[in-house]
């Protein structure tokens, strides 16, 4: 057992907010981690789609390090020209037209939240405040963007909460027409539901909230803080269904590690941010800025979103040759490399026995199995992790769990 729960014989000082895995890892390079006993890892979880180049990439390190040498913050009450470049780059390979930067997800869907309000409210002046949301989404963990998440134990112990927000079944049309109201500003969505359990939401029903956004004049937000940044191999996940929306928001690929995010809207909107509307101390530092622009031009540079789709057929498609017979799986599916495993059973065990091959995965809500290797996977590597899989979940390993 290594020391992920604290040194030997005392007790962390953390507060236990995670219910952590019994791996500390100290080391990593490409798509591969070391743990602090020596142990070697194949990643196919990249820190929760966040590493999507793999780890320490070398493009990225060399834009941090020789930012380290240059200047690591000032304020937003200066020009910051890194920012401005990161910032063009986004809006140069999306239909964006303004872009605020921000330190999370959660924060990037927070600034998204406040934008739709104060369009509606200081531009529009129409009143309309309420944001649909959908159940098995989530969105984050501050109160406004728990409120938003369509999952009930991210609300435990924090009521009352920000009024504002109605959460409807996905792929419920009747359910969402009567949802929209004289008070309703927005509907905002994940295009693959990643925490609840990698749903990839029906191009039919997009059509549907699009062509309703457009009949009550709603804003269109789409949270692509697990599905941005090349994982489901397009940069952008919406780009899949010839959409645009007003609004979406960036973090975790963001930054390949350094933390960071984004909210970027259509160029409309952006009159409705003014001075001193919005603002975040640590949002767009010349640092994070750096691993910005590394990041997208390494992945523009590396075809990284068609790489991603195209592994994501091939792991997809070695997946179901593989687990065919298996009695456990119910179902493979996913959009480019973010994949889902579908148990007829809770995946917890299973989980612990691929980390104990060597193979580090997360669950995507209590019987799906979540792999989100990085972008660059070769096909050797797949393979390696497909026969893991393979080992744990067909008949022989699973009788040996229960
Ligand atoms: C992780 C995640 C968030 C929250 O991001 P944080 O950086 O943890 O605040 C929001 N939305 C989605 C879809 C996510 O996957």
């Amino acid at each position: 057992m290594s020391g992920a729960q604290g040194t030997e014989g005392a007790a962390s000082a953390l507060f236990p907010t995670y219910a952590r895995f019994p791996i500390a890892l100290v080391k990593g390079q490409g798509s591969w981690l070391w743990d602090d006993q020596g142990n070697k890892y194949l990643d196919f979880m990249c820190g929760l789609a966040v590493t999507n180049l793999g780890h320490v990439p070398a493009q990225v390190k060399e834009a941090l390090v020789k930012q380290l040498d240059e200047l690591w913050h000032v304020s937003n009450l200066f020009g910051i020209p890194g920012q401005e470049e990161a910032a063009r780059l986004l809006t140069e390979n999306s239909h964006a037209g303004a872009v605020f930067f921000c330190n999370s997800g959660a924060e990037a869907n927070e600034a998204a939240i406040k934008l739709a309000r104060r369009y509606n409210k200081n531009v529009l002046k129409n009143g309309r405040y309420e944001i649909i949301t959908f159940k098995q989404s989530f969105h984050g963990r501050t109160l406004a963007t728990l409120t938003a998440t369509g999952q009930d134990k991210v609300k435990d112990g924090f009521d009352p909460l920000p009024p504002g927000f109605v959460t409807v079944p996905l792929h419920d049309e009747q359910a969402l027409r009567e949802a929209i109201t004289d008070k309703t500003a927005a509907i905002m969505l994940e295009m693959v539901q990643a925490e609840g359990g990698i749903i990839t939401v029906d191009p039919a029903f997009v059509k549907t909230i699009v062509r309703l956004c457009e009949a009550h004049g709603l804003l269109l937000i789409v949270d692509e803080v697990q599905t941005g940044m090349g994982r489901t191999g397009k940069l952008f996940a919406f780009q899949h269904y010839g959409i645009e929306p007003d609004i979406f928001t960036l973090a975790k690929g963001l930054g390949s590690g350094f933390p960071v995010g984004a909210m970027l809207a259509k160029s409309g909107l952006a009159e409705a941010f003014g001075p001193g509307s919005h603002a975040s101390t640590f949002g767009g530092t010349p640092i994070a800025m750096a691993a910005v622009k590394a990041t997208i031009e390494t992945m523009l540079a590396e075809n990284a979103p068609q790489r991603a789709a195209e592994s994501g057929e091939y792991l997809k498609s070695r997946l179901k040759e593989k687990l065919a017979g298996s009695p456990i799986v119910r179902e493979v599916r996913g959009l480019g490399l973010i994949v889902g495993i579908e148990c007829a059973e809770p995946v917890a065990g299973f989980v612990s026995e691929i980390h104990r091959r060597g193979l580090l995965v997360v669950t995507a809500g209590p019987n799906v199995i979540r792999l989100l290797p990085n972008l660059l996977v070769t096909r050797e590597e797949i393979d390696l992790a497909v026969d893991i899989l393979a080992g744990v979940l067909t008949g022989q390993a699973a009788a040996a769990q229960s």
